[in-house]
């Protein structure tokens, strides 16, 4: 996979920092040389805009200076494709933004985070990588009237019946777990699915149904992380630390499959 060209490790785990609470971690103490390549923490690899050729916003995105509350997992509702390429996931991000800004009129591609069937993660709406490295939110278009407090992953596929592939949910919880640790999230409480919040299926009834091992494995992650947090910077963190949130309010399931609400009228941006 790609690597990193916009915020640097040393940018994501000061935001990282910020973001739990835990004052005394300064950038200089996690910098790249004081960690160790096998058991480094925070973000999976990950591709940025300029990698699959975004378009620029047609209007600036709006970056909030708090955290989100919830991961929402969803799913394309496009074709299981069996190309796993890099080149076929970037062909993938620039459909799913050129889609709703040529179609819907909306700014940006809608959601934050975008991982495709190879597993590979990308970079969605404009300065999401720049505002998680600060602890802050750039708002998206992913769930409707919950945009100003969610951060969306679209995972490529359709997964009604079928099983995400191993690659896909590999980077889903190297994914989750970095956002949960950024924003200093109980992944029990913040990972949920779309349907939670809308009327819809998506992320599909099988990834749905595979959401609590998500948790569990995202917590697994989290707490190896925090664990090598606390040895390379001195500062023990617990996930006992981590705040919770109020329980997900559910909502309707239809049987009608489509991706679902996507911007609700209480949502200020598009
Ligand atoms: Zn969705």
């Amino acid at each position: 996979m790609e690597q990193n060209q916009g915020p640097d490790r040393r940018t994501l785990l000061r935001g990282a920092a910020v973001a739990s609470g835990a004052a005394v971690i300064g950038a200089s103490a996690v910098s790249p040389a004081g960690a160790s390549p096998t058991t480094s923490a925070a973000e999976p690899p990950m591709s940025f805009r300029a990698d699959w050729n975004a378009r620029p916003p047609s209007s600036p995105v709006q970056v909030l200076q708090t955290p989100p509350t919830h991961v929402v997992v969803h799913h394309t509702a496009t074709a299981n494709s069996t190309d796993h390429s890099l080149a076929h996931a970037y062909s993938l991000s620039r459909a799913i933004q050129n889609h709703p800004m040529d179609t819907n009129g909306w700014a940006d591609t809608g959601q934050q985070l975008t991982i495709s069937r190879g597993g590979h993660v990308m970079e969605g709406r404009d300065r999401t990588l720049q505002a998680i490295g600060d602890g802050h939110h750039v708002i998206g278009a992913h769930t409707a009237d919950h945009n100003s407090h969610t951060i969306g992953i679209e995972n490529e596929g359709t997964y009604s019946t079928a099983t995400p592939p191993a690659a896909l949910m590999r980077s889903l919880v190297d994914t989750c777990a970095w956002l949960c640790l950024v924003y200093r999230l109980d992944p029990q409480e913040a990972i949920v699915g779309h349907r939670d919040y809308n009327s819809t299926n998506c992320p599909g009834d099988k990834l749905y149904s595979m959401l609590p091992d998500l948790r569990r494995d995202v917590a697994s992650r989290l707490r190896e992380q925090l664990s090598h947090l606390g040895r390379v910077t001195g500062v023990e963190i617990s996930l006992e630390q981590l705040p919770t949130f109020p329980d997900t309010p559910s909502s309707e399931r239809v049987a009608t499959f489509y991706h679902g609400p996507a911007v609700g009228e209480f949502d200020v941006s598009l």
